[in-house]
């Protein structure tokens, strides 16, 4: 059984009270347990950060780059290993899994470069002998706390910045899936990061509230749902705190009936139930406009149809289980509901075979199989609200407009895409849709590390998109210098406001 500790001051450092179980999806048996953090703990965290920090901040920025790099080298000769540990508690396929990582090493990549990210401007002479220059330094401890559907990628969003600008890092992963913040905070260490700079502190809400509350915690970057983002958001901001917190999704996909319709269905199968939808980029709604509607669906069924699911560890499956008996639960609801609001199930994930077992709902573990709703009403319950399954919902629209219409209505804004070979229309779509992440032809489109991430409305509270030059100037605050260096003949006493001249 596993036993998955804090990290503390550059080693594991055991829990004093509760625990959580972890589970291996593929079978619904209990794998081990994860202690959860207590007030105590999460203070031990910090101070072995505050202490940590004076000198990490201090440290070259040559130096800081260079640990970056061998943390890289590190994450990438250890990629199968990181992501067996992520599939056997998140129930990802392996290849997804290896996806999430090397995904995540862009970020670190991006960061090896922080002696230019953090480059100021400089102008010589604003005024009579007066220089300006401008600088951007640290902001001390910052924490970051994660959601379970990628425990390695999203911590790898927000900790690889923040390092490499000079911040020491808390990381609250997931309880449900915690053991690889653990095997990233060892091969910090192997990189030669001085201990305390990166600590991981397991737990619930009692961590996360103690560190939206503690006054040496000067910033906080969340991803997960949104009732929680929201939370962590105006928690961490009344106390005083720098909060980017990222939540749900419900992804549109807008497809125009000139679309290539082969090209559309195998995005619309590959976004819908890679990872078993539990992706904030998922599509979960595929919005088909007449007349489509009846052929795409076909070609989607289709592709479904021929999907293999089962666990993990088997290089045979496409797509795996859900992270939780009570999640997939949860998803399982919206089948009988979609039916209920009037929705038709072409396809029905119970009955899915499982590799190794049976139809999903009779084998253990905690399985549903790609599942299709056709002619899901327009502003129903499964329409709108974020299921986080492997729950395709096609709604039948008459126009782009009215398409557009429901992506705009709704209340998330994280990611969306267009299908057409007209680029006018497409071009129109990028410019009138109020989403944050957009493809063109492409379904999931994930940010490269050297843009942000982050979406609109419900789906990110603050102002700052996550990775990229915004995950910089997050995590550092600016100074501006102006400085005059005299020459023997002093100007003498002028009261007047400075003004250049
Ligand atoms: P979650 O909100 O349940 O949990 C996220 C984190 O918050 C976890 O570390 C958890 O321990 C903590 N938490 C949970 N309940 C809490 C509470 N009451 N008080 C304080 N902290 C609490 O999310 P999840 O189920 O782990 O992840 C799935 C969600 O994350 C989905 O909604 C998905 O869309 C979202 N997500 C969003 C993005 C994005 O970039 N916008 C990316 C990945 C996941």
């Amino acid at each position: 059984m596993k036993n998955v500790t804090h990290w503390i001051g550059g080693g594991p450092v055991e829990g004093s009270g509760r625990t959580s179980e972890i589970f291996n999806p593929a079978t619904g048996e209990v794998a081990g347990r994860v202690h959860l953090a207590s007030v105590d703990e999460v203070d031990a965290a910090v101070a072995a950060a505050v202490a940590a920090w004076p000198a990490w901040r201090d440290a070259s920025l040559v130096r800081r780059s260079q640990v970056l790099f061998r943390f890289r080298e590190l994450m990438y000769a250890h990629r199968d290993e990181l992501a067996a540990l992520i599939s056997s508690e998140h129930g990802k396929v392996h290849s997804d899994a290896l996806g999430e990582v090397a995904r995540g090493l862009e970020v670190v990549e991006f960061a090896c470069g922080i002696p230019h990210l953090l480059k100021g401007g400089f102008s010589e002479g604003v005024s009579t002998r007066v220089d300006s220059y401008s600088i951007r330094q640290p902001l001390g401890v910052v924490a970051g706390i994660t959601p379970f559907n990628f425990p390695a990628m999203v911590p790898m969003w927000m900790f690889p910045i923040a390092i490499a600008a000079g911040n020491a890092f808390i990381l609250k992963p997931s309880e449900k899936d915690p053991s690889a913040s653990l095997l990233m905070a060892s091969l910090w260490k192997e990189a030669g990061l001085p201990d305390g700079v990166f600590g991981v502190v397991q737990g619930d809400k009692v961590a996360v509230d103690r560190l939206l509350e503690h006054p040496d915690v000067r910033a906080v970057s969340f991803v997960g749902s949104t009732p929680i983002a929201r939370y962590v958001y105006e928690t961490g901001t009344a106390h005083g705190k720098r909060v980017q917190a990222l939540g749900g999704a419900k992804n549109h996909m807008l497809v125009l009936p000139d679309a290539d319709l082969d090209l559309v269905a195998d995005a619309a199968v590959s976004a819908g139930f890679g990872s078993a939808g539990e992706r904030c980029m998922a599509i979960s709604v595929v919005l088909a406009v007449d007349p489509i509607g009846d052929e795409l669906v076909d070609r989607i069924v289709s592709r479904v149809s021929a999907l293999t699911v089962g666990p993990g560890d088997d290089s045979a499956s496409q797509m795996g289980p859900l992270v939780t008996g009570a999640h997939r639960d949860k998803v399982v609801s919206y089948l009988d509901l979609g039916v209920s609001e009037g929705a038709k199930l072409v396809v029905d994930g119970r009955l899915t075979s499982v590799l190794g077992g049976g139809a999903a709902q009779e084998t253990p573990g905690f399985w549903l199989g790609p599942t299709v709703l056709d002619h899901v009403p327009a502003g129903s319950r499964v329409h709108r609200e974020e299921i986080f399954g492997p729950v395709l919902s096609i709604v039948r629209v008459s126009s782009y407009e009215e398409g557009l219409e429901l992506i705009n209505g709704g209340e998330f804004g994280n990611g969306t895409a267009v299908f057409t070979n007209d680029g006018g229309a497409a071009r129109r779509f990028q410019n009138e849709v109020e989403v944050g992440m957009i493809g063109i032809n492409v379904p999931i489109p994930v940010p490269m590390a050297f843009y942000s991430f982050g979406g609109w409305k419900a789906s990110l509270f603050g102002d700052t998109h996550i990775h990229g030059t915004e995950g910089v100037h997050f995590y550092t605050r600016g100074k501006v210098v102006t400085s005059r260096w005299l020459d023997p003949s002093h100007g003498g006493v002028n009261l007047g406001f400075p003004t250049n001249g």
